[in-house]
């Protein structure tokens, strides 16, 4: 069976020419696709034999909502979609002055690793598809009646991890006939597997490179991101570089404070040389607690600190404001309740 949405408008079109159909059809069944029908038969406009001809040969995907959470705090909605063959991933919708962003999953669970994140922990299930991880977009904005103008990858799992699907999905959500969001409105974040960076930069697309550092050395980064290992800091901050270069796109780090691990004066000192002259944007996150974790985010005051000696280097820097703090709304949690609750209901 074919996956249909994960086609773009051109491998459509020489999908119907094999068919013996006109090249029209390609735009005609792209167009539905991405406004979300569930069927064939909803495609009113193709014959009866054609859409039974479809039915046979593809399968349309299309989540249905597990669990909904919306906050009283700041409107952010919280799906946990399950997808047909049942297993479950998050997306979060937040409404910031500039637009409607949705989080979307890359993977369902991950396998990188991180001390601190929840995603991680029951290791990585599968990849999701192109049309899965579009369908996070369409049905977020369908279910919620809210437009979406932006979109970030940081969502559970690592989506250079799954770097094929994410590319072809990133070429299908920015296509004009589709959602037409554009990739100088997504971001994608990575724990930094510097191939896959490197790849990226050769592929001309304007989106946002957000890396998730979390630490300013090899020493702290390697005990908190098994990763780090792998591609060693300065491998990772060279690929930055090389990547600023090839696609002129500042960058932005994800930098989470956790007390006494990496939120000294010094580790603040040592950011700043790493990153030196490099065109970027840190963003500080006070470290989300996680269940079971003896990780503690940073004190208020210790961040104001970090940000000023950054801020005195030149550096752009924010702190994370935290939206959806009463709806579990941060990295797995939802997904890791409802699977805690299933394991529970089958004892
Ligand atoms: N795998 C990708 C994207 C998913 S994680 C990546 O690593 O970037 C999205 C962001 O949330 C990353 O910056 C990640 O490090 C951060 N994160 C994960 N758990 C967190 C926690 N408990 N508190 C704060 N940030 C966290």
């Amino acid at each position: 069976m074919t996956d249909i949405k994960s086609m773009t408008e051109r491998q459509l079109a020489d999908f119907f020419k094999n068919m013996g159909q006109p090249a029209f059809r390609a735009k005609q069944v792209f167009t539905w696709l991405h406004r979300g029908v569930r069927s064939f038969d909803e495609m009113t406009d193709l014959s009866k034999p054609l859409r039974a001809q479809l039915a046979e040969t593809c399968f349309i995907t299309a989540p249905t909502v597990a669990r909904k959470q919306t906050s009283k705090l700041d409107g952010t909605v919280k799906y946990l979609w399950e997808l047909a063959d049942g297993n479950c991933i998050e997306t979060v919708l937040m409404q910031y002055h500039h637009g409607n962003t949705v989080c979307i999953s890359s993977q369902v669970g991950c396998r990188m690793g991180c001390a601190f994140c929840a995603s991680t922990i029951a290791g990585k299930v599968r990849d999701l598809r192109p049309s899965e991880l579009l369908d996070q977009v369409l049905f977020t904005q369908l279910d919620s009646g809210l437009p979406v103008s932006n979109i970030v990858l940081m969502g559970t799992g690592e989506p250079l991890d799954n770097y094929d699907n994410v590319v072809q999905f990133l070429r299908l959500v920015s296509c004009p006939e589709g959602l037409n969001i554009g990739m100088r409105h997504i971001s994608l974040s990575t724990c930094g597997l510097v191939p896959r960076i490197r790849e990226l930069s050769q592929l001309d697309f304007q989106l946002t490179l957000s890396i998730s550092l979390h630490a300013p050395n090899n020493k702290i980064r390697s005990t908190i991101m098994p990763v780090n290992n792998k591609y060693p800091v300065e491998e990772l901050i060279r690929a930055c570089r090389d990547y600023f270069a090839a696609t002129g796109r500042r960058i932005s780090f994800e930098y989470a404070m956790i007390a006494g691990v990496n939120d000294s004066d010094g580790c603040a000192r040592e950011l700043a040389a790493l990153l030196r002259g490099l065109m970027c944007h840190i963003n500080l996150i006070p470290l989300n607690h996680v269940e079971g974790s003896p990780l503690a985010p940073s004190s208020r005051e210790t961040i104001r600190r970090f940000q000023e000696i950054l801020q005195k280097k030149g550096f752009n820097v924010t702190v994370r404001r935290s939206l959806g703090g009463d709806i579990d709304a941060s990295c797995g949690q939802l997904r890791r309740k409802a699977m805690a609750e299933k394991r529970n209901q089958n004892k």
